[in-house]
């Protein structure tokens, strides 16, 4: 696993900034209804490595199915830079979408498929 590096992202219009710790060597593309729609390409960290430096009033939480997961996105500009939720462990995570975060090249990235459709 290679180590993780700090990344700054937002939203489109600039009102959600952030900063993350990242190991895009670890990303996920999955294909549950709600991620199909709004094409994610996300990696996993704890809850202490996502850190929101402004904007943060102006997250709107979408929740559904086991609703389990607060999925936050910006009430401007409808971008979701992230969401929060647990691990299998309890412990607190945030899903960062690597397509908010900036001086990354997509296309380097090798996405594992999720079949969250299934479950
Ligand atoms: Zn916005």
């Amino acid at each position: 696993m290679a180590e993780a590096q700090t990344k700054t992202g937002g939203c489109h219009c600039g009102a959600i900034r952030f900063a993350a710790d990242v190991d895009l060597t670890q990303t996920v593309e999955c294909n549950c209804s709600h991620c199909a729609m709004k094409g994610f390409v996300l990696t996993a960290v704890p809850a202490a490595a996502l850190r929101v430096q402004s904007g943060e009033e102006k997250l709107t939480e979408y929740r559904f199915n086991t609703k389990k997961i607060a999925h936050l996105f910006c009430s401007l500009c409808g971008v979701q830079p992230f969401s929060r939720g647990e691990g299998p462990d309890g412990s607190k995570m945030a899903m960062v979408n690597v397509r908010c975060l900036e001086n990354v090249d997509l296309g380097a990235l090798s996405p594992m498929h999720f079949d969250g459709n299934s479950r």
